[in-house]
């Protein structure tokens, strides 16, 4: 069996006799290899090897460091495909979706290549007589990332593009459930020319987590993740002194008003709810009629899910994959129990799903809910799996109320014809994304990608200029050269006169 190991000092280490996690293919329910946890020594030396990198990256000019990103991404692009295969085998997304995945990343790397750009600083003549002012961003240092299973090229691809170009080195954590991509992607970056040590992958779970929280030589941390563990990670790494910023769980809602193109709702909900199994931070799982609108779109959303062509990511074909694990699939047929249990109307029972070929993959068809209400766990808990809770409303401001309420503000979105009901709601929308007749509004790379609420723990939102903000530290130069005005040492604060 393939095991899988980690890549230190530009250089692939097999991690043999470290303690072993399984990787599953989702669509056979088989193993298909295994991925060795790093030992505390494999971390050190990942560490090192980032502390050891990072003085002369950090003085590397930014211009330099951006042809390395321009090379980059020419070998995303040309290796596209395979990433995209490797992603399906590992996460069970289908090869469409997986390929879109590394081409959203890709737009993260074509947003770093504008580095020099991006770093310029301000300046300002005479804050003084004779005086100058000018502020610089400078990188902070080590910086680790650490990673969900849902995307193992995209998120990662959020994270280091940006903090490499402003001149950090990194350490790289992604989902133990997903660990090739990564370090397909650290020998690509060997490739564009990247100095060894500049960028590293350590592979394992909570326990190699908690190593890179408490090592002093780690500057900052981005983390995407579940809620719980965000939390987590965002107090433990600020206790320690780091700059973190992490990203955590979603419950989005799509509301329906009456005066909407039904047909583009329904469509809309169909991909957002069940696309990639319903397993991303921006799935759609509440959908939200305003008035009548929730008979026709029910039925028509049943319609469409009866119809929908489930199979193996490798199918290119199939529009939805199988669950990540046997372990996510049976908590997300918990939840389908739980909901029929709380007396929500289950309209469509996506479990027992078996497909002839894949008896052992880890499918659950798409699933349904009507009447649900806000004090059910279906809605107040992130199930992330192809599961839509209907909760029905009678006007525009009891659907913006019960949105509002939700501990969670990841992303929300409405579907109107009316452009004063659309603007109310985005401006008071209690979300970090919103979405006007788009369902999965995902920032694109030179804009930020971020929550409100309890979907995000920390300051910065990631890519966009707010990567660059938290990847740099600001510095202000006031600096006055001699004039042969001389004068003697000054006491008092200086003022303008
Ligand atoms: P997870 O929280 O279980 O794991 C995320 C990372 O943390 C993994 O690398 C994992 O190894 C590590 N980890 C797990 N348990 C840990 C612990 N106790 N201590 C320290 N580290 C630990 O998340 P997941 O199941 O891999 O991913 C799904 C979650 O990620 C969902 O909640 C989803 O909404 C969220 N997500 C959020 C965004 C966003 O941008 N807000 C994007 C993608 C996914």
């Amino acid at each position: 069996m393939e095991t899988l190991g980690h890549y230190i000092n530009g250089m692939a280490v097999h991690g043999a006799g470290a303690r072993m996690l399984p990787v599953f293919n989702p669509a056979t329910g088989v193993q298909s290899r295994q991925v060795a946890v790093a030992t505390p020594d494999e971390v050190n030396a990942a560490i090192e090897a980032a502390a050891d990198a990072y003085p002369a990256w950090a003085a590397t000019p930014p211009l330099r460091r951006a042809r390395v990103m321009f090379k980059f991404k020419a070998l995303m692009e040309a290796h596209a495909d395979e990433l995209a295969e490797i992603i399906s085998a590992e996460h069970g997304k289908v090869f469409s979706d997986a390929r879109g995945e590394v081409m959203r990343g890709v737009e993260v790397v074509e947003f770093a290549c504008g580095i020099p750009e991006l770093l310029k600083g301000e300046f300002t003549e005479n804050v003084g007589t004779n005086i100058d002012s000018y502020n610089i961003r400078q990188a902070l240092g080590v910086c680790v990332g650490i990673t969900p299973f849902n995307f193992p090229a995209m998120v990662p691809l959020w994270m280091f593009p940006i903090a490499l170009a402003c001149g950090n080195s990194f350490v790289l954590k992604v989902s133990e459930k997903v660990p090739s991509a990564a370090l397909r992607m650290a020998a690509l970056l060997k490739e564009a020319g990247l100095p060894d040590g500049v960028f590293n992958v350590v592979n394992g779970d909570k326990d190699v987590v908690e190593r890179l929280l408490h090592d002093p030589r780690i500057a900052a941390i981005s983390f995407v993740g579940s809620t719980p563990i965000a939390e987590q990670v965002y107090a433990a790494g600020t206790k320690a002194g780091k700059r973190v910023q992490a990203l955590g769980g979603a419950k989005n809602h799509l509301v329906i008003m009456p005066d909407a193109d039904l047909d583009q709702a329904v469509d809309a909900l169909m991909g957002a709810a069940y696309g990639s199994a319903g397993e991303r931070c921006m799935a759609v799982s509440v959908a939200v009629p305003v008035g009548p609108v929730a008979e026709p779109l029910i039925e028509r959303i049943c319609q469409r899910a009866r119809s929908l062509k489930i199979g193996p990511g490798a199918d290119r074909q199939a529009e939805m994959g199988p669950l990540v694990t046997a372990h996510h699939k049976a908590k997300v047929e918990a939840y389908i129990a739980q909901g029929e249990a709380e007396g929500a109307e289950l309209v469509l029972d996506g479990r027992g799903l078996k497909l002839q070929g894949n008896e052992n993959g880890y499918f659950t068809g798409p699933t349904l809910f009507d009447h649900v209400t806000p004090e059910m766990a279906i809605y107040k808990e992130e199930i992330f799996g192809p599961v839509l809770s209907v909760v029905r409303r009678n006007s525009f401001d009891a659907a913006l109320e019960l949105v509002n309420k939700h501990e969670f503000g990841n992303g929300a979105v409405i579907y109107t014809a009316d452009g004063d009901t659309a603007r109310a709601f985005s401006s008071g929308v209690l979300a970090g994304m919103v979405g006007v007749n788009v369902p999965i509004p995902v920032p694109m790379a030179f804009h930020s990608f971020g929550g409100w609420k309890r979907s995000i723990f920390g300051d910065h939102a990631i890519h966009g200029r707010e990567g660059v903000r938290f990847y740099t530290r600001i510095k202000t130069i006031t600096a006055r050269w001699p004039t042969g005005i001389r004068r003697g040492a000054e006491f008092a604060m200086p003022t303008m006169k």
